[in-house]
């Protein structure tokens, strides 16, 4: 029983020495350029910049999910009820 229990306490520090020797970088989305994750103020980007244009796209609807769209039929006859139960009989 003990044995099991070392070999897990084993592997979970050899993951951490491995995270330990990465660099610890993030690709751009915009540029694709290589910046450090740490002390990035614009990360996951590596400027304003490429943060602004990121945003500017989502805005332009480049990214927009397609064939997602709110039942507006439900939501209408919803309100017909409730001007039906104002209206004084
Ligand atoms: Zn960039």
């Amino acid at each position: 029983m003990d044995a099991g229990k070392q070999n897990e306490v084993k592997i979970e520090s050899e993951i951490s020495k491995e995270l330990a020797s990465m660099p610890l970088t993030v690709k751009c989305p915009t540029c694709r350029t290589e910046v450090s994750w740490e002390g990035n103020p614009h990360r996951p980007f590596c400027s304003e910049r490429c943060r602004l244009i990121d945003l500017g796209a989502w805005a332009g609807g480049k990214y927009r999910v397609p064939g997602e769209k709110l039942g507006e039929e439900s939501e209408g006859s919803k309100k017909e009820n409730n001007d039906d139960d104002e209206e004084p009989a």
